[in-house]
């Protein structure tokens, strides 16, 4: 691209020609934010019933521009001819279409207010049409997809929609339900104008819907759905009901501000590429995430209750207040996660909150800061068509820690007022992360900027390592910790730490301040030297913290039986990236995960344990070391099912049994359970349970399989869900050319539009079991990203090369992926670290497992 616009850094020229490149420059958006205000667009779309025939559109612009010197470029990714007029006051106007634009010539434009009205064909690219419905995702710069706009977070604009759609259809929109008429087997709904809201903000729903509607402290809130299972919406739409209640009380009462959009429904899309979007007065959900199955785990529960909190949060964070600028897209969804976290704690009374925030975040962070195509949390965005790679672990992740470690600098009451003020004072509008910290600065004495710089603009995390040396008594002499900089810039991540010096009978916790790269803990001085060292006591520090090889050894014997969760927890966190850095081999995982689950008895810990197991056992094990030890892993899940006190840890059990099981008995239980020969008492699977079982028994190539995969799919009474298993059916069969036909049919764009599908086949196609199989899948995978990136939605890139590599610890396997990485050297940088981000793991364990005896093959 020949723009050299860098958000933030160098100045546009803003009252020159508007920059029409492909996509939405910042040049250009940032002229455009200069020159136009008083937004107000009118948009009617008639949808016809089939899919087949196109949406007809037509919209008004109106807007006030203080510059009438220079053409006016409007947004509209379609080809000439969806654009079928182009209006001035009822006078026709003589426009011009240049790459994603519409470009209105001066002599239409004057100043002060202006309407332009455009009649269009819209694009299906962001409409997600199905059969009988459809539904916007218009996020990060996908309106211009569907209708002419302006496409940029911060021309906020007052939206007015009208729907015409099949008489029997439902639609909802961000707007309140105006009128309703039918006639002539269609229906028109109008919705009144919204508040002023962000173009990725706009959305709508329309098609086959049923309706719920509850009410919550004289709030009306209706639930729209499709789920054709009655029992499974009555189990849970009450719950549902009182999640959205309870937390948006939470958020009027810390921010001060009512709720600010008016009226609030939500509504369940089947097979939703997020687990949810928050339009404004219209969130969307992924059905499956908030209509949980009667054998839902407690963190189940609780990843509803946090996605429900970090939705609702949103519409203060994100929505009354936005970023200017998709860069900082971070700031809407570190305080979505960090207002979810402090919502969801009294909902969850009996939880160990530290326990699970530690268990939330860390890891899935680390997995990105740990590689070396780690990002910052605040990164450069040139131009909107960019934006999707912006998002990952980082952000989600990383920055609730971040947000965490501010709080703590800041304190938790000056912290909300700030927030306060920050709201009130951009509320409508929009605002950047120096904006915000300008606010939180004058309530502080530190120096919030600085602060920021290596948190925020930087990447990585810093190695953290404890030296102990002691006197002739055997008490501690001297306590340091270091930090190093893993790229040896000297950087130096400031934070609190609590260094614990574990005892047979306590715990001696030493708060230290992390402020240099060296720090000589005093307090630490004659006394006895401990059984264990954990620098990250208490779980708020960050980094890659290496025990010493004395409390390595120790905490391989020990770490099972310590006497609190939240010390397993983080002692289980640093004992995992031990192995990484192959301190410790994936056999002492998974022979310390075994153990710990004989004793362990937080659930949060079980579904974590066994997490840590499944990815040991599938990709840090050698082959022959997996089999050897399948028979014994099997047993001990077995019998921990049988005997586990709640439904929910008996469902954690039988799905890490279902996910390990490889001898010839554990597959024919399994069998037995699919065909209902074998029950287990206290645990009722449901469809998708069976679903899954079928799937697993087909990968094991189970005699009859194809039987198996036909029954299920005849077993499926919900025609989304039906669909999608005959979708990723062939992805799952024993011949491999059907295999390979599959792969080449993900070529097409269109085989890729379900992106859930996609990546749940993608996972089968490289299931370790066929990881030589689908080796040559992985270099034709890569070469597809940079169009995936283009026609795919935000996490997609992401998802579709963990999908393609996750499967693999081959050393050959790795090789293709360095290959491609040389061969591109002029790769685009964003995707490259995506690359990077993803094959870390592969890198590792085919390094790890060594001397060749690793990998898939047969
Ligand atoms: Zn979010």
């Amino acid at each position: 691209m020949a723009l050299a616009y860098v958000a933030g850094t160098v100045a546009c020229d803003r009252s020159g020609p508007p920059d029409k490149a492909p996509g939405v420059s910042w040049g250009l958006a940032a002229q455009r934010a200069a020159r136009v205000s008083e937004l107000r667009y009118e948009v009617n779309l008639v949808i016809p019933g089939s899919i087949d025939e196109r949406i007809r559109g037509h919209g008004t612009l109106r807007f006030d521009l203080s510059d009438a010197s220079q053409p006016l470029v409007i947004d509209f990714h379609e080809p000439r001819e969806s654009v079928l007029s182009v209006r001035s006051d009822s006078a026709p106007v003589d426009f011009d279409i240049v790459n994603d634009h519409i470009v209105i010539p001066v002599e239409v434009l004057s100043p002060g207010s202006n309407a332009i009205e455009i009649d269009f064909w819209a694009g299906d690219g962001s409409l997600n049409r199905n059969r009988d419905f459809l539904y916007t995702l218009f996020v990060p710069d996908r309106a211009r997809f569907a209708l002419p706009c302006f496409d940029q977070p911060n021309l906020k604009a007052r939206f007015s929609l009208s729907l015409d759609v099949p008489a029997n259809w439902q639609a909802v929109a961000n707007g309140g339900l105006e009128s309703y008429e039918t006639g002539g087997g269609r229906a028109v709904f109008r919705f009144g104008e919204t508040s002023p809201i962000s173009t990725y903000l706009f959305s709508f729903v329309a098609g086959d819907f049923d309706v719920v509607t509850g009410e919550r402290g004289g709030r009306e809130i209706r639930m729209y759905h499709r789920e054709t299972d009655s029992i499974k919406v009555a189990r849970n739409v009450e719950r549902v009901f009182d999640l959205h209640s309870t937390a948006l009380d939470w958020l009027e009462e810390y921010t001060g501000i009512e709720y600010p959009f008016g009226k609030f429904d939500f509504v369940l899309i089947p097979a939703f590429q997020y687990s949810g979007m928050e339009h404004p007065g219209a969130i969307l959900y992924r059905s499956s995430a908030l209509l949980l199955d009667e054998s839902a785990t407690q963190s189940d529960e609780l990843r509803r209750a946090s996605l429900i909190a970090h939705e609702t949060a949103h519409m203060w964070f994100g929505d009354l207040v936005t970023m200017d600028w998709f860069n900082d897209v971070w700031m809407k969804e570190v305080f979505a996660n960090f207002m979810a976290a402090k919502i969801v704690n009294p909902s969850f009374p009996d939880l160990n909150h530290e326990l699970r925030f530690l268990l939330a975040h860390y890891p899935a962070a680390y997995e990105v800061d740990r590689t070396a195509g780690a990002n910052p949390i605040r990164q450069q965005l040139d131009n909107l068509n960019e934006a999707g790679t912006l998002y990952g672990a980082i952000i989600y992740q990383k920055a609730p820690i971040v947000m965490k470690h501010l709080e703590s600098l800041m304190g938790e009451s000056d912290m909300r007022d700030g927030l306060r003020e920050y709201l009130r004072t951009y509320q409508y509008a929009n605002a950047t992360w120096p904006e915000l910290i300008e606010i939180l600065n004058a309530r502080t004495e530190d120096d919030l900027a600085t602060w920021s710089r290596v948190w925020v603009d930087e990447a990585r995390r810093p190695t953290i390592s404890v030296t102990k040396e002691l006197d002739d008594r055997g008490n501690i002499a001297s306590l340091r910790v270091r930090q190093a900089d893993p790229e040896q810039r000297g950087r130096v991540w400031n934070q609190r730490l609590t260094v614990v010096l574990a005892y047979p009978h306590r715990l001696e916790l030493l708060p230290v301040w992390l402020g240099s790269q060296t720090t000589e803990l005093a307090q630490a001085k004659h006394l006895p030297a401990p059984d264990f060292i954990l620098s990250n006591g208490k779980g708020m520090g960050y980094g890659l913290f290496e025990f010493d090889q004395a409390s390595l050894d120790y905490l391989l014997e020990n770490a099972p039986t310590l006497p609190d969760a939240l010390t397993r927890g983080i002692v289980w966190l640093n004992l995992w990236e031990a192995m990484l850095e192959g301190r410790i081999t994936g056999e002492a995982i998974v022979d310390l995960a075994a153990a710990s689950l004989s004793f362990e008895t937080e659930e949060l810990m079980v579904e974590h344990v066994l997490g840590y197991l499944r990815m040991a056992y599938w990709r840090y094990l050698a082959e022959n070391q997996r089999l050897a030890m399948s028979e014994r892993l099997e047993s001990l899940l077995w019998a921990l099912l049988q005997g586990a006190p709640s439904a929910s840890l008996k469902a954690s059990y039988f799905g890490a049994f279902r996910a390990i099981a490889l001898s010839e008995s554990a597959v024919a239980r399994l069998r037995e359970i699919w065909s209902r020969e074998l029950e287990i008492e206290g645990l009722s699977l449901g469809e998708r349970d069976y679903t899954r079982i079928a799937q697993e028994l087909a990968i094991r190539e189970v005699a009859g399989w194809e039987g198996i995969l036909e029954r299920q799919q005849e077993a499926i009474t919900n025609p989304d869900r039906k669909d999608r298993f005959a979708f990723v059916k062939p992805a799952l069969s024993a011949d491999q050319t059907v295999r390979d036909s599959f792969f080449l049919s993900l070529r097409s764009p269109s085989n890729r539009e379900h992106e859930p599908w996609v990546l749940e086949a993608v996972e089968y196609l490289h299931h370790p079991l066929r990881a030589t199989e689908s080796e040559k899948y992985i270099l034709p995978s890569l070469e597809l990203l940079e169009e995936i990136q283009t026609t795919g939605d935000i996490f997609f890139p992401k998802r579709w090369l963990d999908a393609t590599l996750d499967g693999h610890n081959s050393e050959s396997a790795a090789a293709v992926v360095r290959q491609f990485l040389a061969d591109h050297p002029d790769y685009p940088p964003r995707l490259r670290n995506k690359i990077l981000q993803s094959s870390d793991a592969l890198f590792r364990s085919s390094e790890s497992s060594g001397s060749g005896q690793l990998g898939s093959s047969r």
